[in-house]
């Protein structure tokens, strides 16, 4: 099968497609000349109806093609209320720090194979002949093999993300993290490659996903001050960046920096979801949780994240 030059998908809708009798095949009928096709994979269409299939997307990878459907299902779980609320900061010196006091390393995977990938990117240039069309069999395969060194990279930092997203919700009904911009952040040259390489983004997809799925509340709230204010007495403590320890003048609460915050986060997200009365920061009384989940907004109509 080829793909048009740049073109690296190709969608269809409820037509123009057809699955054979087992699901194990498809076959297209339109005039690209795709045919037929086995699929291969773990996800097992039989459970679907065929009208439940909304969208199909043919996508060539660095390893292969494949194919996405979109199934349109109500994928909402109930799960008993766990009785907890937690605060996310998600940062550069650890993947995020909870307001339970527990920090997550942050996952290196570029980092681990930057000497990798480098190495298979100077192969690619080696062959690389300028101006020549087409250019040799065995640039093609040097760059084959360096796309899908990206690609292997790309996929343990998602699944990396999915699994830490997954078990948060499981272990409480409300999430609070900072509304980051992280593109803009991203511009910052020094930042970027551990910005990138931490797949925030990624992670707040998931997290707010399966927050739809389980029933529970999930919250971007403002970060601003989140790092600079006593979760304790609120009083601001100014620190720069390189400052990792809270220590209020006011009240001597001392903390990680990063702690603090999620202590912060949890708090906005509370007050956010419409409970600024008088908690003890930490877990809710249970009346709280109750009533959170019943107001439960802040996750309507999400789609699942590409995969
Ligand atoms: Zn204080």
């Amino acid at each position: 099968m080829k793909f048009k030059k740049n073109c690296r998908s190709v969608e269809y809708k409820t037509s123009g497609w057809k699955l054979s009798e087992n699901r194990k095949a498809i076959t297209f009928s339109d005039k690209k000349g795709i045919g037929r096709l086995k699929l291969k994979g773990t996800y097992d269409l039989n459970f679907y109806s065929i009208d439940q299939i909304k969208r199909v997307r043919l996508v060539r990878r660095a390893d292969g093609y494949y194919a996405q459907f979109a199934v349109k299902a109500d994928v909402r779980v109930k799960t008993k209320p766990t009785g907890k609320a937690i605060g996310l900061d998600l940062g550069i010196k650890y993947f995020l720090a909870d307001s339970n006091g527990n920090t997550e390393e942050p996952p290196k995977f570029y980092r681990k194979s930057e000497r990798q990938l480098n190495r298979a990117n100077r192969k690619k240039s080696k062959k690389y002949r300028r101006g020549a069309k087409p250019q040799s069999k065995n640039y093609h395969k040097a760059r084959k093999r360096y796309a899908r060194k990206h690609l292997r990279v790309s996929r343990q930092r998602k699944e990396y993300c999915k699994q830490v997203a997954y078990s948060v919700i499981q272990s409480n009904d409300l999430v609070a993290y900072e509304d980051l911009n992280v593109k803009g952040l991203v511009r910052n040259r020094h930042l970027s490659k551990s910005i990138s390489d931490a797949g925030w983004s990624t992670f707040r997809q998931w997290l707010e996903y399966f927050g739809h799925k389980y029933g529970k509340m999930t919250v971007a709230v403002p970060p601003h001050y989140t790092s600079q204010d006593c979760p304790k007495c609120h009083h601001r403590v100014k620190k720069s960046l390189s400052q990792r320890t809270h220590v209020c003048g006011n009240c001597g609460y001392t903390e990680d920096r990063d702690i603090a915050a999620s202590l912060n986060i949890l708090q906005k997200g509370l007050s956010t979801a419409g409970h600024a009365g008088n908690y003890a920061w930490g877990d809710l009384p249970s009346w709280a949780i109750g009533a959170i989940l019943s107001s439960n907004g802040g996750s309507e109509n999400q789609e699942s994240p590409s995969m």
